[in-house]
């Protein structure tokens, strides 16, 4: 199967997530998303006391999307989790299938920054969704990296965890989240 690894922190996971997940399977670029929630993002604070939640919560709010699995499979590899390492782990793991780097058009402009980008590059199709403010040509990049069009949802984690636009997650989610007391709630 063709797999999109789609990561993140998701701290939480909220519809401009899900959308885009749900949005990929609709178009058939890839048969199943995965989820693949990071224990600490090499260029984002470390937060990987909180993993559990972030999992959990994806867990909740990817119910009923059947091609779309939440993953912990960074759970047991070094950190901080390098996409290269992930990708090249999953490709051992699961030979099976063949995995296709899901990224944002913000990251886009920084993935000459990532660990080992060019082997990424040789080794893995790119499929990049459109971020507002994020131009980029399609002229200028390689065949086996595509630019691709989703649902462009105005929300982010950082507005959840700032009590913020809470119709931009699922309310399983947001009782979870009260439940456990996260970010102040
Ligand atoms: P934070 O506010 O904590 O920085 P975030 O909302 O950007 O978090 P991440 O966990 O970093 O969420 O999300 C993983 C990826 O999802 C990001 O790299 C980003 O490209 C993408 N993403 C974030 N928000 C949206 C959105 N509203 N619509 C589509 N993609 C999004």
């Amino acid at each position: 199967m063709r797999i999109g690894i789609y990561g993140g922190t998701f701290n939480p996971i909220h519809i401009g997530h899900t959308s885009l997940a749900q949005s990929l399977i609709e178009q058939r670029l890839v048969d199943e998303v995965w989820l693949m929630v990071s224990p600490q993002n090499p260029m984002k604070q470390p937060s990987a006391d909180d993993y559990n939640h972030r999992v959990n919560m994806a867990i909740i709010a990817t119910k009923g999307m059947p091609h779309v699995q939440v993953s912990d499979f960074e759970r047991n590899l070094p950190l901080p989790s390098y996409t290269i390492t992930t990708l090249n782990q999953l490709s051992l793991t699961y030979p099976q299938h063949q995995f296709t780097l899901i990224i944002g058009a913000d990251n886009w402009q920084r993935f000459n920054h990532w660990y080992h980008a060019d082997e990424i590059q040789r080794r893995y199709p790119i499929l990049i969704y459109k971020r507002p403010g994020y131009d980029i040509d399609p002229q200028s990049l390689p065949p086996t990296i595509n630019i691709v069009d989703t649902p462009l949802y105005d929300v982010s984690s950082t507005e959840i965890r700032n009590h913020k636009k809470l119709k931009m997650i699922s309310p399983d989610v947001l009782k979870y989240i009260r439940t456990h007391h996260l970010y102040s709630y």
